[in-house]
Parts: structure tokens; sequence; C-alpha cells
């Protein structure tokens, strides 16, 4: 069994997404493990994607990700790294596939909705920065 990262970004929370968003997982079989609602200060977000340090797009995506309250999920089920990562689409909503929580509700490439880990490292880590295990329970 394994567990990625889920974040519903500012903009999902905002739009009142959360429900659109947990109710894709549980359909595809994926069990919510652990979740909470934060509001994250600019280091915090800074230090989540600390990947992107001096890409372009940095500053912005800092900038959105602390202008509101989003939900952090650890996701578990069978093969989910991949499998939400599917369930999302395409970081570019308008190259993600048909039927993607991306495809269906993001407005920008930055604005879309969800986050989910890419690999079972950035997982490891993701988890991690914002849970400890005795807050893991599924
Ligand atoms: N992003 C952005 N501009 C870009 C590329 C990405 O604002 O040109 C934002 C977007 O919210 C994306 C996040 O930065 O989800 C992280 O980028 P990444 O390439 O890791 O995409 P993801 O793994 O989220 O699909
Ligand atoms: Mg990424």
């Amino acid at each position: 069994m394994e567990r990625t990262l889920s974040i519903i970004k500012p903009d999902g929370v905002g739009r009142n997404l959360i429900g659109d968003v947990i109710k894709r997982l549980e359909q595809n079989g994926l069990k919510v493990a652990a979740m909470k609602m934060i509001w994250m200060t600019k280091a915090q977000a800074q230090g989540f994607y600390a990947v992107h340090e001096g890409k372009p797009f940095f500053d912005g995506l800092t900038d959105f990700m602390c202008s509101g309250p989003i939900v952090v999920m650890v996701v578990q089920g069978e093969n989910v790294i991949e499998q939400y990562r599917k369930l999302m689409g395409d970081t570019n909503f308008e190259d993600a596939e048909e039927g993607t929580i991306r495809r269906e509700f993001a407005t920008s490439t930055r604005k879309n909705v969800v986050h989910g880990s890419d690999s079972t490292e950035s997982a490891a880590l993701e988890i991690g920065y914002f849970f400890n295990r005795f807050e893991i329970v599924g």
C-alpha cells in the first residue's frame, strides 16, 4: 500500500471544491489517511516548493499557495502516486485529459486546484512536511 500527499490549493478551497476532489479520490478506491486545513505562511510555501526555487513561476506560485487556506491530505491506495497524478491531470489544464480534476476545474496553469506528489521520494518528504506519524491514521 502506497501513500501520497494531496493538497487542495487555495483556489480549490475558495471555490468550494473540497468535496468534489475528495469524491473523486474515494470513487477511485483511494482512502484519506490524514487530513487537515491550514493556511501557510510565505516561508512555509517556499519550503514546500523548494525544488522550484529559482524558476520564473516560484514567487507567484508561493504567493498563491499562501493566499488562503488549503486542505492537506495523506491519500493511500495501490499505486496511489501514479493513480492520483492521473486523476489530477496535466499541470497545464488545457493539456489535461478530459475528466481529470484539473481539466474540469482549473482556471490557469497556476490555479490548478490540486497538488500531488510525483515520486516515492517526494511523497515521503511532502507527507513529513505536514504530518507526523501519529496523525496518519488510515
Ligand atoms: N506553476 C505555475 N506556472 C508554471 C508551472 C507551474 O504557476 O509555469 C505552478 C502550478 O500551480 C503547479 C506548481 O507550480 O501545479 C508546481 O509545478 P509542477 O511543475 O511541479 O507541477 P505539478 O507537479 O503540480 O503538476
Ligand atoms: Mg510537482
